[in-house]
């Protein structure tokens, strides 16, 4: 059996290697000049950033941590979570409900006055169950910790109301934290929160691309780079699948690319499924690299939920994860900024982020200027699907047609789900358990 796998990202290669492990002929048609997607990595002036924002590897599925681990196998940094939130210009320990010691005494009040009140009242039956995310957050952690941090950190990352946002989503992924947690914290009794990633790895060398290459050195001959799928047409039992010059065929076709880029490439789509996938939302991503001489706080990464305090909504220390990606003596400092497809931040030349990203470093006494080494943006269309309150009506109206055109959807925007790396790999495993 032939497969044809469009798009050579994290799940498509995984895929790729899964099936030619089963004895599958296995085909790759990837766009880009390289394959990767979101886990590529590029190395400038000995500076290794990850292009597709800050990676790590961290999982609670101890299957598909063991299959990352073992990929990079010893070319790994193991490290310990020190993450902080930037907030009134303190960094307060992350989760912020474990950081509550951390904030100004007016704030550590409202934060737990408000999460006790909040108890109270859905104990008594006083509030009704959420119906939108932003219920949800304050349903959860009181009006305190809702408006100091949860819901301007959750606006800035999507870039969308929390109130038109659906929390199906939220269950697992945002944990509730227990109340004891909460006053150990507020009273500065040390509490951990979100342990499954207390403790990441990292590839010592070559960013997270290293994890690609890892994975897809057994497949490395089937991937074809800079071949952009624009027709899939049925042929007897099995597929054509062009890129407008040459034509591969293939007795089964599985999508891992956005299912934005999938559905131009069926003919005759029904126009309520072509309505319902234009109105799946997502946000794009703008990543600001800067190398600097000189070290940076002792942090793996820092949220900054105010809008005030600059464009990035996080900022990591990718040197901090390995010790090999950035030259003796340096350091390296990226700063991520979500952006809706077409705004003003897509419309920005790379100098005018770098200039802004700059100033919100120096701003936040991470960085001089006179310590910058080198600059660079990085750019992707698609980064986070958003889930509005729409959301489950139009995904299911879109995976219904597609895979009832008989081609399956494996990975982060072709089953166009919140999945990280881990995510992308158990929905592969899956997919191969439960398909010859
Ligand atoms: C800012 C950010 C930080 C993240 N951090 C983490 C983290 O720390 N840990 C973690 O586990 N996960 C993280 N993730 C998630 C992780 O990046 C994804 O889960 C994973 O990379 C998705 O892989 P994929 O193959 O499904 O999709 P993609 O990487 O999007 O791959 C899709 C591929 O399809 C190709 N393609 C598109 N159109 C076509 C076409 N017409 N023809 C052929 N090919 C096409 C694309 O070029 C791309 O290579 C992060 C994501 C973001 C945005």
């Amino acid at each position: 059996m032939k497969t044809a796998i469009l798009g050579g990202g994290l799940s498509g290669l995984t895929l790729a290697r899964l099936l030619h492990e089963k004895g599958n002929e296995v085909v790759i048609l990837e766009a880009e000049p390289e394959a990767g997607g979101l886990c590529r990595s590029k190395t400038d002036r000995g500076f290794t950033f990850d292009t597709g924002g800050s990676h790590i590897i961290f999982s609670r599925d101890a299957e598909v941590l063991a299959f990352m681990r073992r990929m990079i196998s010893d070319n790994e940094q193991r490290n310990n979570r020190t993450t902080k939130i930037f907030y009134k210009d303190l960094f307060v320990k992350y989760p912020f409900e474990n950081g509550l010691s951390d904030l100004p005494p007016d704030d550590r009040f409202a934060c737990i006055n408000g999460f006790v009140q909040n108890l109270i009242a859905v104990e008594k039956g006083k509030i009704s169950p959420p119906e939108n995310f932003r219920e949800w957050i304050y349903y959860t952690f009181g009006k305190g910790i809702a408006e100091c941090y949860m819901v301007p950190y959750n606006e800035k990352i999507w870039k969308y109301p929390t109130d038109h946002m659906s929390l199906h989503w939220v269950d697992g992924r945002i944990p509730r934290p227990p109340v004891e947690d909460i006053i150990k914290s507020a009273i500065g009794i040390s509490t951990e929160g979100y342990t499954h990633q207390s403790v990441f790895s990292y590839p010592l060398e070559g960013g997270i691309e290293a994890l690609i290459h890892a994975i897809a050195a057994p497949i490395k001959k089937h991937i074809r780079t800079g071949f952009r799928v624009t027709s899939i047409r049925r042929s007897g039992s099995g597929w054509k699948i062009s890129n407008g010059e040459d034509v591969i065929e293939a007795d089964r076709c599985i999508c891992t690319m956005p299912l934005q880029h999938l559905l131009p490439c069926l003919g005759n789509v029904p126009p309520a499924v072509n309505d319902a996938a234009a109105a799946l939302k997502y946000n794009s991503l703008a990543c600001v690299n800067i190398g600097i001489r000189g070290a940076v706080p002792d942090f793996s990464w820092v949220y900054v939920p105010d809008p005030a305090a600059g464009m990035a909504n996080r900022i990591s220390f990718p040197s901090h994860y390995s010790r090999r990606v950035a030259p003796p003596g340096c350091s390296a400092v990226l700063a991520e900024i979500t952006h809706q497809p077409d705004d003003e931040v897509a419309a920005m030349s790379d100098d005018e982020l770098i200039r802004e990203v700059t100033k919100m470093l120096m701003d936040m006494q991470i960085l001089t200027k006179d310590q910058v080494i080198s600059s660079s943006v990085e750019r992707q269309p698609f980064a986070y699907v958003v889930y509005d309150l729409d959301y489950l009506k139009n995904i299911a109206t879109v995976k219904e047609y597609c895979e009832g055109s008989g081609i399956p959807l494996v990975g982060r925007f072709a089953q166009f789900e919140y999945l990280n790396m881990d995510g992308c790999i158990r929905s592969v495993m899956d997919f191969v358990a439960s398909h010859p």
